[in-house]
């Protein structure tokens, strides 16, 4: 039976992009499906062969410019990346995708000449990897004003304190980059600055995050800052305009996590419409023909196509800098919250089997869960899309 999703995709992307996305399926399903049941069963992240051969086919530089050694495409080819591993383990997906999305992005969008020379070829061939130093422990949602501090020094440079955590990658980083307070008192929005540093700086503490129950073979860690001293040259960006670089980031992150959201319900609907017409109940019936499991197979086959529409629709506008901010964060909201809500009658559908991890749907809705709050929780999202809806009292929703 092919995927459903794939008879979408030929109809959303031209032929090379179809090209590279089978590409990608191949690999996901000899490289990685045979072997993420025993990964599970023994707590094991993504392993450093896997890791090594992802960068082997140059999937962690499929966003960066060929000049730079990367593969020069963009959102786009990452997001049918996306798609194609996430269809088996959006863990698996998230560690090349948030090295680009999150860790060589920010980079990309305003690192100056040297700083992209020291670091892109490196980060395109898989040998380096940024994480993204947004949240912390007391700043989730209210990341503008962090806790982590810049304090400056008057021989010039700067010393860090402070804890980062939930960062994906943290296990295979070579680098963090890190927003800090540097103007408390200046405008919301203009107080912070971020920086690149290096994991192995003295005074920088990598832990992972013990108790994890999703994404289980990404690597999410604490990072801590115990005076740790950089120089002027680790800034990104203007000063006190870190904000800025994160959120502006943020934008195609979430696009990516839109695309795992419907990886995982590609998944889901073709292993139930499978399901749904070998399992045999109530003298000689496949479940099929009870109308309760037609409805959710369709509305599962809407939600995918309808969602799959939008978000290529929508990486096209943000290829051509056309792309509203709200745009990406309605798409990430709507397509997790399709994705999570169907992922739960899929499993209704499919009864006792779906309880188990070797019928694998329990792993996609563990993970739908990160979709929901990663990248910015959908709730503080809509709180967010909802300023430009009303806009005399949009100014005071935080
Ligand atoms: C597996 C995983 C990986 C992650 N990777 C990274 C990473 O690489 N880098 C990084 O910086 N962060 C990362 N995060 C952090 C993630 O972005 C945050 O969890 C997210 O931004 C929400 O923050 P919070 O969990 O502190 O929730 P809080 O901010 O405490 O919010 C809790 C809840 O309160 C409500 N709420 C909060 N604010 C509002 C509002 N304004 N309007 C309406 N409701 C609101 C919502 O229901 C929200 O879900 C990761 C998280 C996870 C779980």
């Amino acid at each position: 039976m092919a995927r459903r999703m794939d008879t979408y995709l030929a109809s959303l992307v031209g032929e090379d992009r179809y090209s590279f996305y089978e590409v990608a399926c191949d690999f996901a399903k000899t490289e990685i499906a045979p072997k993420l049941l025993s990964w599970e069963r023994e707590h094991i992240h993504v392993p450093d062969d896997a890791i090594a051969a992802m960068a082997e086919l140059g999937l962690f530089g499929l966003t960066v410019e060929e000049g730079y050694g990367g593969q020069g495409g963009g959102l786009t080819e990452l997001v049918l990346m996306g798609l194609a591993l996430g269809y088996h383990s959006q863990s698996v997906a998230i560690t090349p995708g948030a090295a680009s999305s999150l860790g060589t992005k920010p980079l990309q969008l305003f690192g100056n000449e040297a700083q992209k020379k020291a670091h892109l070829p490196a980060l395109a061939a898989g040998e380096r990897m940024f994480v993204f130093g947004l949240s912390e422990p007391g700043r989730g949602s209210d990341a503008a004003n962090p806790e982590v501090t810049a304090i400056p020094i008057q021989d010039g440079g700067w010393i860090l304190k402070g804890e980062k955590c939930w960062s994906t990658n943290a296990k295979w980083a070579s680098h963090v980059v890190v927003h800090a307070l540097t103007e408390p008192d200046g405008r919301p929005g203009h107080r912070s600055t971020c920086f690149i540093v290096p994991m192995d700086a003295k005074g920088v503490h990598y832990q992972e995050m013990a108790g994890k129950e999703v994404w289980l073979q990404s690597s999410t860690g604490s990072i801590a800052f115990d005076g740790v001293r950089i120089k002027d040259d680790a800034i990104l960006g203007e000063r006190n305009e870190g904000f800025k670089v994160m959120v502006t980031t943020l934008n195609g992150g979430r696009l990516f996590i839109a695309a795992l959201s419907l990886a995982s319900l590609g998944f889901a609907l073709d292993k139930c419409r499978q399901y749904a017409q070998e399992r045999i109940q109530f003298e000689n019936q496949p479940i099929g023909r009870f109308q309760r499991v037609q409805d959710v197979l369709l509305d599962m086959d809407i939600a995918l196509h309808q969602n799959l529409t939008w978000l290529f629709r929508t990486l096209e506008d943000y290829e051509t800098g056309r792309m509203a901010r709200e745009t990406a964060a309605k798409v990430k909201i709507e397509c997790s919250r399709r994705a999570s809500d169907l992922m739960t009658m899929a499993m209704e559908i499919c009864g006792g089997v779906a309880c188990f991890d070797e019928f694998e749907l329990i792993r996609h809705f563990r993970d739908l869960f990160v979709c929901r709050v990663g990248e910015g929780s959908n709730f503080a999202l809509k709180t967010m899309c909802t300023r430009s809806l009303m806009p005399d009292i949009g100014k005071i929703l935080q």
